[in-house]
Order: C-alpha cells, then structure tokens, then sequence
C-alpha cells in the first residue's frame, strides 16, 4: 500500500509530544480528531490578513471570503455526491444539523400519534433532538434493537413501520460498537415505505466513502472537528426538495428574503437554514482539510483502518478478561471494552500516566449501556495517524493495568 505513515503523522504536529515523559498515543479520535498542520497555517494566516464577515460586503476582503465560503461548500459537495451545492447547509456540527432537521421536520411533517424509528446504538444526539420534537408534537420514538455482537437488527425494521411512521434516523457507524451500518439497506426500506430517512454521519465521513446519492438518505449530518477540521462547524446534507419544503429553524441575518414588521419572506437555499453570521473561516478551513483526505485517498485510509481494525481486536481480544463490545466485522477501528471488573475511569487514569489517550464512561450512548447492562467502557478510537506499533502498546499497557488489579 502507498502509505507512508511517518509522513502522514508529520502532517499532524501534536502527535509529536510527550505525556509524562512517554510519546503521546493519541486514541481518542472519535471524541475528537488531530488538526493537520495546513488547517493551524491557515487559521493563522486567515486572521492576519483575510478576515471580513461573508455576503453583505461590496469591498474586496468580504468578497473573496464570501467566494472561498461558497467554494468550501462545492467541496463538500463532491466530498458526499451530493447533486447540488444548495443542498449543503453549514451548521455549528452533528448535534446542531440533527437539532435543525428536528425542529423543521417536525414543524412540517408531525402530527399528533405521529413515529418516528431510531435505534438502540444511537448517540444522544440522535435521541434527544427527536425526543425534544416529540414532546412537543406528542409524537413518539421507536427503538430499532441490536444484537449482542453490535448489529442492527434490521430483518425487524419492516415490523416496527405503521401508518403513522414518518422518519427514520439512524447512526451511519457507531461512535461505542464501531459498527458500520447498512444505511443503504435502510434507505430502501425508507423510500418502499414513503418515510423519511435521515443518517448521523458523525464517524462515517472520516472513515469511509459517503455518498448520499448512492445512500438513498434524504438527510445527512456531520461534524467537521471529527474530520480532522475546525471546530464549531458541522453539515446537513439535505434532498432539495425536501429542504425547499421545511421551514427555517433560526431566523435572523441572512436567512431572509425581506423584512416587514407585518412579515418576513425567506432567503433562498441553502441560505434559508444559515442565519446570522456563519462560521464561514470554519467552513472554508473544513474544505481545506477535505482537500487534503482527497490528496491521501478515502480508498488508501480505508484499506489502512481495516487493517488497523483486524490487528487491533485481534490483539485485544486475546487479552484474558477483556470484554469487547461491538463484534462485528464490519467495522471502524473503535474499540469499547472492560477489563474484568475494574473501573473504565481507573484503568483510564493509569493508561494516561502511560502517555495513551483514550476515553472513559458512557461515550453518550446511555441507552446503549443500558442494553448491555454496564455502566461504561473503555474505548480506544483510532483513525489513519495511528500505528500498529501503538497497538502494541495499548495491549501492553491494558495487559500492565490488569496486573496492577491482580
Ligand atoms: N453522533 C455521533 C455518532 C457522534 O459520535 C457524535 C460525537 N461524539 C455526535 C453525533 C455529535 O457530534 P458533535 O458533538 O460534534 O456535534
């Protein structure tokens, strides 16, 4: 494979330190992802002399801006396949497109008795939003379950659809199981069915090819800090059609056409669901960072994680009293476990005096906790800066830390 990994982590210089004395092994990418050096140059050099806010501005500075913005958003475009730059609206992230998507959806489409179906592997920010719309329209979720290895289980969707079905939202990869689900399969049911589909995209971006079209979402979000980019800026990707229908969420600069006190007509799309000033040097910095994937090859960093994935639960599942959570073989390189019955938070804490970085607790997934009758895990989260070599020493480390429980 044409892969040159010291190079790659070159391109990320926080990765090049130490943690108390130990070189620092960054697992936490699912919380967060590491910023390529491009992205801190450009921040730097943006301020120093390209700042000046987007779209009102007749002198130069805001013009360029307003074409690098507008740029920035063709970028994401092509990166999902979307069929048309108005269908990428700039959000603050994952949970700001999912809570925007709610709040329309739901002031367009649900009524009273109303459905809508998630799973059992959500993120909270899957959940809540719709729980939120729900209360308000006194509509109500459906649990899609899992299987105990971490699989959808999606021979049971068709039995959880009724008249008074109108959505269906679904995680694209787990950020606990590192499951990658079938959103495609999904979609399809969606679409037989006349229902709305909507996918959280939120760890499916920075690991694998996404293509909306090819998905058959009619709704797709991400997070740009998650996909080596800035943070404060996010995607909802959303079939025109549909986003021509749903009313704003926000109002205010921007998002108008004209402005009465009697009344407001809306700005056209994308614009209608972008108001007030938008993170645009986090929008433009995310189709920079875009850029650079494309230059290393979705097909290059997904055949790496594989490899990354089968040595990593290889490894760690040969472990004596290691409990993996999330079995599948389809899967990203996310790894949730228990040591026996030692704390996630202790075993956190000794592994980060290690220099390893991983995160403890519920990873906002409590319901998934709930379903396997645990309180937490242990999850170390890699991604394409990462090593086999610092597998070996995670596994060596987790071997230490249970030694030290006896
Ligand atoms: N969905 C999933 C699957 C996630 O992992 C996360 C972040 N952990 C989110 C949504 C929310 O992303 P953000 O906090 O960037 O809005």
């Amino acid at each position: 494979m044409n892969f040159d990994i010291q190079k790659i982590r070159s391109d990320f210089p926080i990765l090049n330190q130490t943690i108390y004395g130990k070189p620092l092994v960054y697992m936490d990418n699912a919380a967060t992802s590491q910023k390529p050096e491009i992205l801190i140059d450009f921040l730097k050099s943006f301020y120093t002399k390209d700042n000046s806010n987007i779209h009102r501005g007749v002198h130069m500075l805001s013009q360029q801006v307003t074409e690098q913005y507008e740029n920035a958003r063709g970028k994401v475009r092509e990166f999902i396949n979307a069929k048309n730059k108005n269908e990428i609206i700039f959000t603050s992230g994952a949970t700001g497109s999912i809570n925007l998507l709610a709040f329309s959806l739901g002031e367009k489409f649900i009524k009273k008795g109303d459905e809508i179906i998630i799973s059992q592997m959500e993120h909270h920010a899957n959940i809540v939003p719709w729980q939120l719309m729900c209360e308000r329209k006194q509509a109500r979720l459906v649990i899609l379950s899992i299987t105990e290895n971490g699989e959808l289980e999606t021979d049971k969707l068709e039995s959880l659809i009724k008249d008074k079905t109108k959505i269906i939202s679904i995680v694209h990869v787990s950020n606990m199981l590192g499951t990658i689900n079938n959103i495609k399969e999904i979609s399809a049911i969606a679409k037989k069915h006349n229902l709305i589909m909507a996918a959280d995209g939120a760890q499916a971006v920075q690991h694998g090819k996404v293509d909306v079209q090819e998905l058959g979402v009619d709704f797709y979000a991400f997070s740009g800090h998650k996909v080596f980019g800035p943070l404060g800026i996010g995607v909802l990707y959303g079939r025109e059609q549909l986003l021509e229908e749903l009313p704003p969420y926000q109002g205010g600069g921007d998002m108008v056409d004209r402005v009465t006190f009697e009344k407001t007509t809306f700005n056209e799309l994308p614009f209608k669901f972008e108001a007030g000033t938008t993170n645009y040097i986090g929008a433009i910095g995310l189709g920079l960072v875009l850029d650079y994937l494309n230059s290393i090859g979705i097909d290059t960093i997904i055949s790496y994680e594989k490899e990354l994935m089968q040595y990593g639960q290889e490894k760690l599942m040969n472990i004596d009293g290691l409990t993996m959570y999330g079995k599948v073989k389809n899967k990203i390189p996310v790894f949730s476990f228990l040591l026996n019955n030692i704390h996630p938070y202790d075993a956190g804490m000794i592994l980060d005096k290690m220099g390893i970085a991983v995160r403890t607790g519920t990873h906002c997934t409590q319901p998934l906790m709930q379903k396997y009758g645990i309180d937490g895990t242990i999850r170390a989260s890699l991604t394409f800066y990462n090593t086999k070599e610092e597998i070996d020493i995670l596994e060596k480390a987790l071997r230490k830390v249970m030694e030290m429980f006896g």
